[in-house]
């Protein structure tokens, strides 16, 4: 099943080379986001993984984390929080900021986006340095939230990411 999961996210993914700048190499998983089946089994594995009941609460990293993390919710039956970029969020936030492998940014969450001691997973697409993942659960535990985990659809091994987040139950579907 893990190698299934990981055979899908490799062959619904594109390498972008030099974007957004020179030398990094992107990796697009739109195309997996817009292929009904792999997309459908990518979600039921994730929600299958962690089994039913482990997580109180999916949280998704603006943007394409909100893509997997509303299907995983919705799978799963729980709800979703959006951790959002700067200056988007309508009401009290908290925020954090963090060094990107392609520049600086800042991400927030609304301040009572979470019930004290609410198991959340918090999910994105892509785990490269490990800088938004560390501030996201930052953010969720600073909210009151308890991290179940984080998962991410496919991870760049060589940037050590999950190393700078070692205490934490780091999944992802593909390490390439
Ligand atoms: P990082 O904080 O370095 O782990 O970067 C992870 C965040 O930036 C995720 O939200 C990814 O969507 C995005 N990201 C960083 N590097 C890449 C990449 N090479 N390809 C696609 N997305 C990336």
């Amino acid at each position: 099943c893990g190698a299934e999961l990981a055979a899908l996210v490799a062959g619904a993914s594109i390498d972008v080379p030099d974007f957004p700048k020179p030398g990094v190499v992107f990796k697009d998983l739109m195309p997996l986001f817009a292929d009904a089946e792999v997309f459908r089994r990518v979600i039921d594995g994730i929600a299958a993984h962690h089994g039913p009941g482990s997580f109180d609460v999916v949280a998704g990293v603006e943007a394409r984390g909100f893509v997997v993390a509303a299907a995983l919710a919705y799978a799963a039956g729980t709800g979703v929080v959006p951790i959002r970029k700067a200056g988007k969020l309508p009401r009290k936030a908290l925020s954090a900021s963090y060094a990107l492998e392609y520049g600086e940014a800042t991400l927030e969450v609304h301040e009572d986006a979470f019930v004290a001691g609410q198991r959340v997973l918090v999910v994105d697409d892509v785990l490269a340095t490990g800088g938004t993942a560390a501030a996201a659960m930052d953010l969720v535990e600073r909210a009151g939230g308890t991290v179940s985990g984080f998962t991410v659809l496919l991870e760049l091994g060589f940037l050590n990411g999950r190393a700078r987040l070692s205490s934490r139950a780091v999944r992802s579907l593909l390490t390439v």
